[in-house]
């Protein structure tokens, strides 16, 4: 047995990474998968250019448990090393690596996906760790390569005739847990499940059925235990794909989830290489719970699913898998997303996703519009988020109006700006964010002739905001905002059936029985189909407050204010108020009218609405 010093320039690295990254030591068993997998393919390679001079026979991974002798062994059936190569590769390489890793990360403390330990990494859950190998190569003998976690190893013969390699790791009494087998069943569904070689972890039991009818008898038996799929979707071609067999992969991602509504198969290997598949999940309202979802791969090793540094934040909406060796893992998170690599990548993704959704809209309008409710929201975020895809997106991003029909911006303004354009020559959008609570001023909105758009997601005021500021020629009013000539502007005022002495007089018992000072009382010609009296809450106004509430301000410094418009064409007022002779009568009636106003504002509440009901029973009587 031989006796040697790993050449050690920082003495205390084990210490180091023992300790480092509690939380991450499980990405061991992902470092020494893949080597085992990469040593595997180097053979695959070798073979195929005739340089292996045997069969290269089973090349499965195990990983095998021993819970007495406290061991964990991956086992590979690769190439193998040589004692000149253990030397090299362990002492020197793996190490040094694994030295320049450390250096690095203790200055940028996230690294994505904490690549580039590798072998070393062993020794955050090991004691003492064993290699026993053998190379493929002719003439080459059995080694064995120990080291107990400081920079003293041995090395000797040994009678291994199998080529290929076992890490034996002596697990450490504080990693106990990596004695367990769900505990490994679950990383290695966590970091291995699409690697490109089969890795079996032990047998498992599967219950067949033999014989037919009534003779049909449950039978367990054991079967290989294996982990991964070695060939999985996204490597495949398109060409060779059916929609099931993306369904059946989106199950195999998210098990029991919804199924998606579509996908898109990214497949690109110039000016970077990068595969993937990314699925359109159906959105619902727990936004947060659905982000997030993607998985980053590099050369089918599972890297992380935190992608936001790779995509842009509402692509992380999207559901699957990213595949990509050209985005540097060894680097900080707030390196990449300055890294060209990433930004193109960024780039390709946001256009590939815009094209998907444009090709739908152009292919099939229908099914589009159906899926739209669905969609809108991912669709908005976007707008809202990435010039990029504002640009595309803006020709398929469609208006619901009330009455369920879809438009796109465009179709909508061409359908409109005869009838809903105003003085500065800005196209008026009505809009509601609540049918029910709006029904008379959408009836009223729609009797003037008016499109009514209605609008009921959260991110809806932004995407309004986002419309009038980048298409410059569009303004937004909710349809409960003013009178509905006023909404649209147009000039032309109606002829009041009152004379001017007698609006006076209408205007002022009004006011005297609305006292109160937010109420902003005024008299109006409007249609006699319209309501007695309206309130209406100035856009403006009400965009200020909800801002302010977006922002967490005292909504209490601005005052409530709204604006009470007395019809002074409607029957109501003009004939019946004026003809009233008691003023306790007027003030009654006025009172009234005013309260059911109040009642169609959905303003009317507690007390009030309890001295209303009780008023109007008593009108019954
Ligand atoms: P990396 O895999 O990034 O090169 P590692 O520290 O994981 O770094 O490993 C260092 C080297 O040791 C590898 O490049 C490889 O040559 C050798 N090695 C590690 N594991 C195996 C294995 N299972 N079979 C053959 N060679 C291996």
């Amino acid at each position: 047995m031989q006796k040697g010093q790993i050449s050690v320039q920082t003495e205390n690295i084990f210490p180091i990474i023992k300790q480092f990254l509690y939380s991450d030591q499980e990405i061991f068993l992902r470092e020494l998968v893949s080597n085992a997998v990469d040593a595997t393919s180097k053979l695959k390679t070798l073979a195929a250019r005739g340089e292996v001079n045997k069969e290269i026979g089973n090349t499965t991974i195990d990983i095998i448990l021993n819970e007495d002798a406290k061991t964990l062994t991956i086992r590979d059936r690769g190439i193998g090393m040589t004692e000149e190569e253990v030397k090299k590769y362990l002492n020197q390489v793996a190490f040094s690596s694994a030295q320049e890793f450390l250096e690095k990360y203790k200055d940028e403390n996230a690294i994505i996906g904490h690549f580039g330990l590798g072998f070393y990494s062993a020794f955050m859950v090991a004691d003492k760790v064993e290699v026993q190998t053998h190379s493929y190569q002719q003439d080459a003998y059995g080694v064995t390569w120990s080291c107990e976690g400081d920079p003293e190893y041995f090395i000797e013969k040994n009678e291994k005739t199998e080529r290929g390699t076992d890490i034996i790791l002596h697990i450490s009494e504080d990693s106990t847990e990596y004695l367990e087998k769900n505990r490994i069943q679950e990383l290695l569904d966590k970091y291995c499940k699409f690697l490109p070689v089969e890795i079996r972890f032990g047998t498992k039991t599967e219950t067949i059925y033999e014989g037919e009818g009534d003779d049909k008898e449950a039978k367990e038996i054991e079967v290989d235990n294996i982990v991964n799929n070695p060939n999985p979707l996204w490597r495949k071609q398109p060409s060779e794909l059916t929609d099931d067999d993306y369904r059946n992969f989106y199950n195999e991602l998210y098990p029991y989830s919804t199924p998606p509504m579509f996908w898109i198969h990214l497949n690109i290997d110039y000016p970077f290489n990068l595969t993937g598949v990314l699925y359109f999940p159906k959105l619902n309202n727990s936004l947060e719970v659905q982000k997030n979802k993607i998985q980053l791969y590099s050369n089918q090793v599972y890297v992380t699913d935190e992608v936001k540094e790779i995509v842009p934040e509402f692509l992380t909406l999207l559901h699957g898998v990213i595949d990509s060796p050209d985005i540097p893992l060894n680097v900080s998170r707030s390196y990449l997303q300055s890294d060209r690599n990433v930004k193109k990548i960024t780039g390709y993704i946001t256009k590939k996703v815009a094209d998907k959704l444009n090709d739908l809209f152009k292919k099939d309008r229908a099914e589009y519009e159906e899926k739209w409710n669905d969609l809108n929201v991912f669709v908005k975020y976007g707008m809202l988020s990435e010039d990029k895809f504002h640009e595309k997106a803006v020709n398929f991003a469609l208006l619901k109006d009330v009455d369920g029909n879809h438009y796109t911006i465009e179709e909508f303004k061409d359908k409109i700006k005869d009838n809903q354009t105003d003085k500065h020559n800005k196209i008026i959008l009505l809009y509601t964010n609540n049918t029910d609570e709006h029904d008379s001023y959408i009836k009223s909105a729609q009797n003037g002739g008016y499109e009514v758009l209605h609008f009921d997601q959260m991110i809806d005021n932004h995407f309004m905001q986002h419309i009038e500021y980048k298409l410059n020629d569009y303004t937004f009013v909710r349809v409960d905002s003013d009178t509905v000539d006023n909404l649209v502007q147009k000039d032309e005022t109606k002829e009041s059936v009152l004379s001017e002495k007698e609006q006076e007089k209408v205007l002022g018992l009004f006011k005297d029985s609305i006292a109160t000072p937010a109420a902003n009382v005024e008299i109006k010609a409007l249609s006699p189909e319209d309501q007695p009296v309206i309130i209406t809450k100035p856009e403006f106004m009400r965009r200020m407050k909800e801002m302010q509430a977006l922002q967490g301000m005292n909504m209490s410094a601005m005052p409530d204010s709204y604006n009470v418009v007395v019809n002074s064409n409607h029957p109501l007022v003009a004939e019946k108020l004026l003809k009233m002779r008691s003023e306790d009568k007027k003030s009654e009636f006025t009172s009234h009218l005013y309260n059911l106003a109040l009642l169609n504002q959905g303003m009317l509440k507690g007390a009030d609405l309890t001295k209303f009901i009780n008023k109007s029973l008593d009108f019954l009587k």
